[in-house]
């Protein structure tokens, strides 16, 4: 029971209701107004099912929810893990409307997932999952309504899946109802690195403004997926010292630094990044509170709560995954003035590059590798300026309050033109 409860009270959901209601105070919000922001526009649950080698049929659940529409269609990605819940799909939806809205872009907020362990299926199964996931919702999704991307172990792949299967069933060819898609497929050539593109940067933005720059600083990076590879990828090519990663098996750290390359190849060799062949192996709780200047967790949520926060040695977190650090977690960080480039803010690379490739494809445009990295980027400084000037202006609050006030205000300001609140 007390394990049960542990689990309920450190969920995202739970995590992120706090979160906005610590804004909801900064921002004067009544009572009712949070309960209209807080409460998602429609969720919709499906029957996911499969038909493996032997005939038998697999069923799963999936979501898909549409939280906020007040400044443009849903848009945020879909996620396949044995760990889905509804809350957590309704959590992350809520943060994709922030998301998008402290980027400026066109978008309300939404995200999907299936509780599958997709590691437990064939290619050929992935393929039936992913297009009875979208044979059961194509009647919800479109590119001026709720656009899906790659999330936790789905990729371009994945989206080839989605476009096609929605294509058949819809009538439409509407390449811009799904974003993260092959380059081939009308994706766009970062599509890759976008996240990890943005994580870097933004990164560098804080490592500049908190330690004086990012060269020669230490790194720690939890998770070695799309999002953690290409970040420490780009931070090696910054100048920064990648000293410990990690996968689901654990982790290494090296004081004298882990080379991207070869962690790569280790990983595409061994399976796993634990085989790095220098240094010390450490489990994901050891990485977290090793000895760095810059932690970067891009795993998934909730790794940093109230059991480990003071034991971090960071002296920058930089936030790849969506809620790596609790409510309670931020608190403490505040307090020893460690500070966290929010989750919205610092893995938003993902989303912009989205942007990029929607309105590309909505425009028949022929958008090139470099204009759309200098279109990221863009977007990712004048989104860390506005943050950071509101932080400094609001003087005793965290770099979460600080773009979390300025993206729910936006949303509070179009509901209200509209006459939703
Ligand atoms: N899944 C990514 C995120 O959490 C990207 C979403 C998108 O591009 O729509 O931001």
């Amino acid at each position: 029971m007390q394990e049960v409860q542990q689990v309920l009270t450190a969920s995202l959901y739970t995590q992120q209701m706090k979160k906005l209601s610590r804004i909801g105070e900064l921002l004067g919000l009544s009572n009712e107004e949070l309960e209209s922001l807080s409460t998602p526009e429609r969720v919709i649950q499906v029957k996911v099912q499969v038909v493996g080698p032997d005939g038998k049929v697999k069923t799963y659940i999936g979501w898909r929810s549409q939280h906020n529409s007040a400044l443009g269609p849903y848009k945020g990605g879909v996620r396949y893990h044995p760990n889905v819940t509804q809350d957590e799909v309704i959590a992350l939806s809520m943060m994709m409307t922030w998301k998008n809205s402290l980027l400026q872009l066109p978008y309300g907020g939404g995200k999907g997932g299936i509780r599958v362990d997709p590691s437990k299926l064939t290619r050929a199964e992935l393929e039936q999952l992913s297009r009875n996931y979208v044979e059961k919702l194509h009647k919800y999704l479109g590119s001026e309504v709720d656009i899906p991307a790659p999330d936790l172990n789905t990729n371009s792949q994945t989206m080839a899946w989605f476009l096609d299967e929605y294509t058949k069933l819809s009538g439409k060819i509407d390449f811009a109802a799904f974003t993260g898609k092959p380059y081939e497929v009308g994706g766009i050539q970062t599509r890759n690195y976008s996240t990890g593109l943005g994580v870097s940067a933004v990164a560098r933005m804080a490592a500049k403004k908190f330690l004086g720059g990012i060269e020669g600083k230490t790194v720690i990076i939890q998770g070695f997926g799309n999002v953690g590879s290409f970040t420490a990828k780009f931070l090696q090519e910054m100048g920064a010292i990648v000293i410990g990663v990690s996968d689901v098996k654990g982790g290494v750290i090296d004081p004298k630094g882990i080379d991207y390359e070869r962690a790569m190849a280790v990983e595409r060799e061994k399976g796993t990044v634990t085989e790095y062949p220098t240094g010390r192996k450490v489990t994901n709780e050891q990485l977290l509170v090793s000895e760095c200047d810059i932690l970067i967790p891009a795993a998934i949520e909730n790794v940093i709560h109230k059991g480990n926060a003071n034991q971090v040695k960071a002296k920058l977190i930089v936030e790849a995954a969506n809620g790596p650090l609790t409510a309670d977690a931020d608190i403490v960080m505040k307090a020893r003035g460690i500070p966290v480039v929010p989750d919205i803010l610092a893995n938003s690379g993902g989303v912009v590059g989205s942007y990029v490739e929607w309105a590309n494809n909505k425009m028949g445009g022929i958008v090139e590798e470099e204009e759309a990295k200098k279109l990221i980027m863009s977007r990712l400084e004048k989104a860390f300026e506005e943050t950071y000037k509101m932080y400094e202006k609001l003087s005793d609050q965290d770099l979460r309050t600080a773009s979390m006030s300025i993206a729910v205000q936006r949303v509070v300001n179009a509901m209200r033109m509209r006459g939703l609140i």
